[in-house]
Parts: structure tokens; C-alpha cells; sequence
């Protein structure tokens, strides 16, 4: 799991802003102003005949700062993200 969904700067950063265009999902803003220090992302391919899923996780960072649920508190009652 991407530990950025409980992390003060989600919603400013352009490593997490990255991360959800390679899901697919819609950005929390437009424009990050924020860069995080050394974050490490992990990406997990998976294949299932023909269709292969990629998914990419932040697993550790110099600039994370726990603010638990930070992600569901910006999108009340949507899935948290995986
Ligand atoms: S953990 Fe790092 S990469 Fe993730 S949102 Fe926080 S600062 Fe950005």
C-alpha cells in the first residue's frame, strides 16, 4: 500500500501526483508545489493473459509526515486508494 494516503503533504505533492496518473485516478489538484526527498516507489507488474496492470507504490520517503487518513479526509466517502 502507498504510504502517501496518510501523509501531510498528499495533496501538494508531485511524487503523488505522478503516482496517480500512472493509476489512472483523477489528480487531487492540478499543480503540486510540493517535492518530497528521496521517495522510493515500488512498482508491481501483474499479468493475466494478454492484459498486463502496473502498480505503483510509495514505499518510504525522507519527507513523509503521518497525518492518518489525510487522503480520505480531501475525498470523503470514495475508495481509498491501494
Ligand atoms: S510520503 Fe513522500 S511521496 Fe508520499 S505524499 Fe508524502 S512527501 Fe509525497
Amino acid at each position: 500500500m502507498c504510504i502517501c494516503i496518510n501523509c501531510t503533504y498528499v495533496d501538494r505533492c508531485t511524487t503523488y501526483h505522478a503516482v496517480e496518473a500512472q493509476h489512472l485516478q483523477p489528480h487531487l489538484i492540478d499543480q503540486p508545489d510540493f517535492e518530497a526527498k528521496s521517495p522510493t516507489v515500488n512498482v508491481n507488474i501483474r499479468t493475466d493473459y494478454e492484459d498486463i496492470q502496473m502498480e505503483w507504490d510509495v514505499v518510504s520517503c525522507e519527507s513523509f509526515l503521518l497525518e492518518m487518513g489525510k487522503w480520505i479526509k480531501l475525498r470523503p466517502g470514495e475508495l481509498v486508494p491501494t
